[in-house]
């Protein structure tokens, strides 16, 4: 376990490092350094930091800071490719990260057979939060409850210790980074806006590709359409009407439907940008044709798309996953009135990697 009680460098800006050096009465220069070697080159302890002479290293050493990358406690490997990791943070605390290669689960592939090339497209499924408070009734993360935020460090390193762990050249590959991990990440607002600063203007991956998740938090989206440096945005929709939604999503007791749309409506899109609404399918629950011609009068006049997620099952929630035919006949009726629409394939579910399915098992043998 990493130690605790360090000051950690990993979530500070680039002029809290000036700051940081200036007190140390280091030269402006060392900033720009110290900055490259935490998140473009994503060394991983103060030894590894060789573009800083050792004096200083010691020096920030003794005033008690570390790097703070957080450290990989565990890794799932599904027959798909798809890397679960369980990270860990300096308290004990873990979360998980999940590594997708190739894209982005295929729901919105070209249309050509790609081919395994070794990974120079992947997706990285990003947590917020250890755990999460809004209590969806189909998400096993709901069943952990709300334990923590992470810091904005901490949702930066968890992201590093992947690329790190999959010697990821950011240069020359293309990483897309979904928040759709554990959490709720406009519940964790400012850390997850700061983490996201700290992802594009050090990490160096465009905010373009980034998608953020939320399950409807009204005024952080107002917030969130008036950043100048922002991810696209998904909103988790998974009803079709505000009484089936305030028992799959209780959250919507608190901001209605209504004004879910409203804020979605008002939402300001950039040049050819649209909005993304998630609809997790729930056997016989909200996956009819009915539900789906509700969706497309909800919609109506919004440039919008929709993932489509048939529920991925875990224990101790009741639900089911629609057939296939299903699936397919509610992406149909919202193709037909116009509404771009795409099946999310699972990635990962025999590990638990799957939408829905974080929350840190270790025992592989409940699955099935
Ligand atoms: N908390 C955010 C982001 C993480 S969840 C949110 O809810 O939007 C990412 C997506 O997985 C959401 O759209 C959610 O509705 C969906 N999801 C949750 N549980 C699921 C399950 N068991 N099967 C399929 N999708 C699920
Ligand atoms: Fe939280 Fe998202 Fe799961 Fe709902 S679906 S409980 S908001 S992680």
């Amino acid at each position: 376990m990493a130690e605790k009680n360090k000051l950690e460098l990993l979530g500070l800006t680039f002029q809290e490092l000036t700051e940081l050096m200036r007190n140390f009465g280091q030269p402006a220069y060392r900033s720009r350094q110290l900055w490259q070697g935490l998140y473009r080159e994503r060394r991983s302890s103060l030894e590894q930091l060789t573009n800083l002479p050792l004096s200083l290293r010691e020096q920030i050493s003794t005033q008690g800071y570390s790097i703070g990358l957080p450290s990989i406690q565990k890794r799932f490997t599904s027959t798909d490719g798809t890397v679960r990791y369980l990270i860990e943070f300096a308290d004990g605390q873990t979360v998980e990260t999940v590594w997708m290669p190739e894209g982005d689960g295929g729901e919105e592939g070209d249309g050509s057979e790609s081919e395994a090339r070794s990974y120079d497209r992947a997706t990285i499924c990003v947590s917020s939060q250890v755990g999460c408070a809004v209590d969806c009734q189909f998400c096993m993360t709901a069943l952990l409850g709300l334990l923590r935020n992470l810091s904005a460090g901490e949702i930066v390193g968890q992201i590093l210790a992947v690329l790190n762990d999959q010697q990821v050249d950011i240069e020359s590959q293309r990483i897309n980074l979904v928040f759709m991990g554990q959490g709720e990440p406009f519940l964790n607002f400012d850390n997850f806006v700061k983490a996201v600063l700290l992802l594009v203007e050090g990490v160096g991956i465009p905010e373009s590709r980034m998608t953020v998740s939320t399950s409807g938090i009204v005024p952080r989206i107002t917030d969130f359409g008036q950043l100048t440096v922002r991810p696209k945005l998904a909103i988790s929709l998974n009803a079709s009407n505000d009484s089936s939604r305030r028992e799959l999503m209780p959250i919507t007791k608190k901001w209605t439907l209504e004004k879910l749309m409203a804020a979605a409506r008002d939402f300001p899109l950039r040049n050819r940008e649209r909005l993304t609404f998630e609809y997790v399918l729930l056997g016989g629950v909200n996956d009819s044709v009915q539900n789906a011609r509700e969706v497309v009068e909800l919609l109506r006049g919004l440039k919008a798309k929709v993932n489509l997620i048939a529920w991925n099952p875990g224990p101790e929630i009741p639900y089911t996953t629609p057939s296939p035919e299903r699936v397919e006949a509610f992406q149909q009726a919202l193709i037909r009135a116009g509404i771009p629409t795409f099946v999310r394939k699972p990635r990962g579910r025999d590990i638990f990697a799957a939408c829905g399915q974080l929350k840190r098992t270790t025992d592989l043998v409940s699955i099935s």
